[in-house]
């Protein structure tokens, strides 16, 4: 590393709260599938903002409206209407076929809105008892910081001297349906559940478990909460990854790729019944609904569409996950992805997987390892037939390799 970037990193390190971890780059500039570090060295993004610049990094559409509503307004709080906020509602309910929609900010934001809601329709249409609510989440869940959230997390190192923490949760393996049937009760007005488990290393549940679920869910009168913050908007190869499974859940949450980066911009998206049990003054957010967001997020869902990022993904993950799985190293244990939402997990005597993004970086590759042992690669759905092959190409060269 240079003078310059052990500054940068040094700095960082005095400052700030140790609470991540970073690959030893800096980054100062990105286009497409491309970012560049303060010396100029470029390099494939295959994390893409864990899943959130999926548009590819500094997409000129999206840059284009944020700068326009940046000059005309670019937040009024939810106490007076904006014109950009009933577009916005109108294209995404077109889009992923939804009744209602709450806009917030971050993704965790969404989960708890979403809890608060399914909570309140629990109560007041299905007929809970007020206050015995019980929502089901499955182990090694990733929904997001906030204390409710790590409250209901069964990670050690997310939820550990946070505590107390809220009642009110459940949880069931990921991927088994008698289990998730087993914990259902009168009281239970949610399951909340990611399509596939992106941050416990991209976990896709056998065949079949999600038509289950939701035969389950109808039949108890349990709201189907679908986390699609990090599969959802293409990464899979379909809009949403539930249609894969051919289902369609009851209240969905996205974010992320949702503003393509540019803004925190998340959504719950519902049938009528859930978001419709909220009035005003139950629920809010001085920068949910704002209108630079709102137009952030127009763009980012027209150039998902109009330049065919979804099926662009659906190829190219196939291409790449095929190209993974024909590498032949003894360092890998499995291969596994949907789409762009791809993963190697290595054997464990082949070292961490840290050792092996750090010696990507060097090939010009940014990756990020997941649970000691799984590299994660998520590049933007922008990526190219050439720019698979090329890091195809140095994926096999380090995992050939053995850092053990
Ligand atoms: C990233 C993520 C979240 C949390 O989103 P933030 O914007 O970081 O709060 C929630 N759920 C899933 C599945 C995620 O991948």
């Amino acid at each position: 590393m240079s003078a310059s970037v052990i500054d940068f990193v040094a700095t960082e390190a005095r400052f700030g709260a140790h609470n991540y971890e970073p690959i030893g780059v800096v980054l100062s500039r990105g286009e497409g599938v491309w970012v560049w570090d303060t010396e100029d060295n470029r390099y494939l993004d295959c994390l893409s903002a864990y899943s959130a610049v999926s548009q590819g990094h500094c997409h000129p559409k999206i840059l284009a409206a944020m700068v326009e509503q940046a000059h005309r307004l670019t937040l009024t709080s939810r106490a007076f209407h904006n014109d950009q906020l009933a577009p916005f509602y109108e294209e995404i309910a077109a889009l992923t076929g939804s009744h209602k929609v709450l806009p917030m900010n971050s993704g965790a934001e969404a989960v708890e809105s979403a809890v608060k809601s399914v909570r309140k329709w629990g109560y007041e249409v299905k007929g809970v008892p007020d206050g015995q609510a019980e929502i089901i989440v499955c182990a090694n869940n990733f929904h997001g910081r906030t204390l409710g959230i790590v409250g209901f997390s069964t990670d050690p190192e997310t939820r550990t001297h946070f505590g107390p923490f809220a009642p009110g949760f459940r949880i069931v393996p990921f991927g088994d349906a008698a289990a998730l049937e087993a914990a259902i009760t009168p009281n239970t007005v949610a399951f909340l559940v990611e399509p596939i488990q992106g941050e416990a290393g991209v976990i896709i549940p056998p065949s079949g478990y999600f038509t289950e679920v939701r035969e389950l869910c109808t039949a108890n009168n349990v709201m189907l909460v679908l986390d699609e913050i990090q599969t959802g908007l293409g990464r899979t190869g379909k809009l949403l990854a539930e249609q894969h499974e051919e289902i369609e859940a009851d209240v969905t949450l996205l974010g992320k790729a949702l503003s393509g980066g540019f803004y925190p911009v998340s959504a719950v998206l519902s049938n009528t019944d859930v978001l419709g049990t909220l009035r005003p003054g139950q629920h809010g957010s001085t920068f949910g609904g704002n209108p630079l967001a709102c137009a952030v997020a127009r763009a980012a869902m027209r150039v998902l569409i109009e330049e065919g990022m979804i099926e662009n993904a659906a190829r190219q993950g196939a291409r790449f996950l095929d190209g993974l799985r024909d590498i032949r190293a003894n360092t890998i244990r499995e291969v596994r992805g949907r789409g762009l939402m791809l993963a190697v997990e290595l054997h464990p005597k082949a070292g961490r997987a840290r050792r092996y993004c750090e010696a990507l970086q060097g090939k010009g590759i940014l990756a990020k390892d997941t649970h000691e042992h799984t590299i994660r690669i998520a590049p933007p759905l922008v990526i190219t037939t050439d720019q698979v092959d090329w890091a195809l190409e140095r994926f096999a060269a380090i995992l050939t390799q053995d850092f053990s």
